[in-house]
């Protein structure tokens, strides 16, 4: 497989409280590795979630939106297509999204939560196949607003589950065809990977968390397209060895690799 993986989509800054670097600082890395396109994803303000250290503050929105605007002045100056975006989670009672995408380019769907019995459950705990028909009936939901232009790990429902069932694995399916026909990009998230490693966990792609092999040979089976991201939590991952063995897993599974992201997805 050739990699082209000059463009990137996924990534979060110092204002989330988890993660390194500003825009402009993932840029100055971008024109290191000779980026076409560099996208800023940082999870969004959710007003119903838990904030500490895992999102943006609704107080620094503003802020968000400056540091963007400097990253993207340098960008232009230096031939880099540079895109907004914010990460986000999907409840139909939450009704922001319009609202982003009105100041912003994109939003990519990163489902960590569900919604059951007026709780939020993290997407990293599931226990049960109940869980995951909440997880896949959301995601569904989601995908066809129109407002996502990636799926991102779609396969995070699994992180807590060491041995998914075919029946769990198969409860998926339905989001694979229904990306594939509305032409959105699964994401191949490299931090599945990077943690695995880092964390000194594995040594073959059968035993990380995310992304899950099994699921891939589905996305495989059914010819849905996918894309590579880095997740990027500092800008030294942006293009680093997990994006390297994230390629290697895809060609190994044979998957239909995109290189770049639609921004027009959403039709105001
Ligand atoms: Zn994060
Ligand atoms: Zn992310």
């Amino acid at each position: 497989m050739i990699k082209k993986h000059i463009n990137s989509y996924h990534s979060h800054t110092i204002l989330c409280g988890h993660a390194g670097g500003r825009p402009i600082d993932y840029v100055k890395e971008a024109i290191k590795h000779n980026f076409k396109e560099l996208g800023i994803s940082e999870h969004a303000p959710m007003a119903n979630l838990r904030n500490k250290n895992s999102r943006l503050h609704e107080k620094d929105y503003q802020k968000y939106f400056k540091l963007l605007d400097e990253a993207k002045k340098f960008a232009s100056l230096n031939n880099i297509k540079f895109y907004k975006g914010l990460e986000i989670e999907y409840f139909n009672h939450t009704k922001v999204y319009e609202h982003y995408l009105n100041d912003l380019d994109y939003l990519i769907l990163g489902q960590h939560y569900i919604y059951k019995d007026n709780k939020y459950i993290s997407t990293f705990k599931f226990n049960t196949l109940e869980e995951i028909i909440i997880y896949r009936d959301t995601v569904i939901e989601a995908l066809k607003t129109g407002y996502f232009n990636m799926l991102c790990h779609p396969d995070l429902c699994f992180f807590n589950i060491d041995n998914p069932t075919d029946e769990m694995y198969e409860a998926l399916r339905p989001v694979i065809k229904l990306a594939k026909k509305l032409d959105i990009p699964l994401e191949l998230n490299a931090n599945g990977i990077r943690r695995a490693v880092l964390e000194g966990k594995v040594t073959e792609f059968s035993n990380i968390k995310y992304p899950r092999v099994k699921f891939f040979e589905m996305v495989a089976e059914e010819g849905a397209k996918v894309i590579i991201s880095s997740d990027a939590h500092n800008v030294a991952a942006l293009n680093d060895f997990a994006i390297l063995e994230s390629y290697k897993m895809a060609e190994d599974l044979n998957l239909n690799v995109i290189y770049k992201l639609k921004m027009n997805y959403f039709k105001k």
